[in-house]
């Protein structure tokens, strides 16, 4: 079998591959996603990429810390119990996110939870979502 006759097969099966996938390169800033929740999951990526990789400041984290313990509502019930974070998560040690950080997943699925609105969130988390 000539060794040319592979190239669109392989071209097939990452096609195939990218069909089902949904990431945000960081290091290209290429986004693939599948359906509305991914792509507001990856464009969330791609906001932090774009502000520094803001999720992993301080401020962020800090941010996160004193919403759970001034607040106990929906908000901070999904932040206690968001996989990685405070428990255990098998995604984080076999899943694809195992490319990602905890803290990192949480301001994606934030956004996402607002679905994109960052008025809607609560005023302490918007900052860390504007891009002016
Ligand atoms: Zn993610």
């Amino acid at each position: 079998m000539k060794l040319w006759l592979l190239i669109p097969i392989v071209v097939l099966a990452i096609g195939l591959k990218l069909k089902t996938m949904s990431f945000y390169d960081y290091t290209t800033g290429l986004t693939n996603c599948t359906n509305d929740y991914s792509c507001l999951h990856e464009s969330a990526h791609r906001l932090d990429d774009s502000l520094g990789t803001i999720s992993h400041s301080r401020e962020f984290a800090d941010a996160v810390r004193l919403y759970v313990l001034a607040n106990q509502d929906e908000l901070t019930f999904k932040i206690v119990m968001f996989d990685g974070l405070m428990n255990y998560s098998e995604q984080y040690e076999s899943g694809s996110e195992r490319f990602s950080s905890p803290i990192q997943e949480l301001y994606a699925e934030m956004y996402v939870w607002f679905n994109g609105d960052i008025s809607k969130m609560p005023v302490d988390f918007q900052k860390f979502y504007k891009e002016d």
